[in-house]
């Protein structure tokens, strides 16, 4: 098996990526940069969400392991001290793969068509003032939005910035999509549902923006700025990013871990 390690630079980090490397060797992996087939991050969420861009020409060809060197993360399940353990697995067994759902973000500007792919979420956000922009959901207005921002999430990311602004977690094996607002200005001009609205796999939505604003758009931690979008459209991609387990995971285990803190004796 070919794998590469994406560490977040940190000399923890560094050392346990220099120890993994000694342990696959004596059992046999093989470390491939360019095209490996298992991607170990070792760090935190933020770690495997750079390994998953690093790779993400690649999604469908690899399988993301995380490994923390801090507390529990969503993506992050292996402690430092199962090095051993985890590189004695991936020598001798089979992992399962379960594959998540992704957002496709596909720009209209100015230049033409750009598609980005995101893990968590895509936020729009206004860099000057408050964004305006007009909400189509399959091709018919759905709502106009004054406000600070705008956040689609996977299920995968409904536990992250989406879960800060009150939207609802959503299991990954549900394919969808998830709208929710950053503080929304409503008045008899702009009216916005104010709860947060989860779109199906064949749902999409546009967000088309006033001409004249400059915006913040983040794909996960990776941010651009641009004043020439003429619109956004966002929808479940077809393409899916794989997680490799080598024991269980559970979805509902993290969240009830990580936000209620209770840990099942
Ligand atoms: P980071 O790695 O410090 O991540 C920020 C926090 O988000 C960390 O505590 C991380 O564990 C957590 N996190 C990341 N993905 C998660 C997930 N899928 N479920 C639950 N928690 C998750 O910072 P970064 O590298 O810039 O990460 C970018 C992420 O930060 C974005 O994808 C976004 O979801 C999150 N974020 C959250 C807020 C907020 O909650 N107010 C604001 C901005 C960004």
């Amino acid at each position: 098996m070919n794998y590469v390690i994406v560490d977040r630079g940190d000399r923890l980090s560094k050392e346990l990526a220099a120890k993994f490397h000694t342990l696959a060797e004596a059992r046999g992996l093989k470390r491939n940069d360019e095209k490996p087939e298992m991607i170990i991050s070792i760090g935190g969420d933020g770690t495997l969400l750079q390994a998953f861009h690093t790779y993400v020409d690649r999604v469908e060809d690899v399988a993301f392991i995380g490994v923390h060197t801090g507390h529990l993360g969503f993506f992050a399940d292996w402690k430092a001290e199962e090095l051993e353990e985890l590189v004695c697995m991936m020598a001798e067994s089979e992992p399962s793969i379960v594959r998540y759902p992704l957002a496709e973000i596909v720009l209209d500007t100015t230049e033409g068509l750009s598609t980005y792919t995101a893990l968590n979420e895509f936020t729009l956000k206004g860099v000057d003032n408050t964004i305006v922009a007009q909400i189509d959901i399959n091709d018919e207005l759905f709502e106009m939005f004054r406000g600070d921002g705008i956040v689609v999430s996977t299920p995968s990311g409904s536990t992250a910035y989406n879960k800060s602004l009150g939207g609802a977690v959503i299991h990954p094996s549900i394919e969808s999509l998830q709208i929710a607002e950053i503080a929304s200005i409503n008045n008899r001009v702009y009216r916005t549902l104010g709860s947060s609205v989860v779109l199906p796999q064949h749902h999409h939505c546009d967000i088309i923006s006033r001409k004249d604003q400059r915006l913040q758009l983040t794909f996960d931690h990776l941010n651009i700025t641009r004043n020439d979008i003429r619109s956004i459209r966002c929808s479940v991609s077809s393409r899916k990013v794989s997680f490799a387990r080598y024991r269980p995971f559970p979805f509902w285990t993290r969240v009830r871990e990580a936000f209620l803190g209770y840990e099942v004796k």
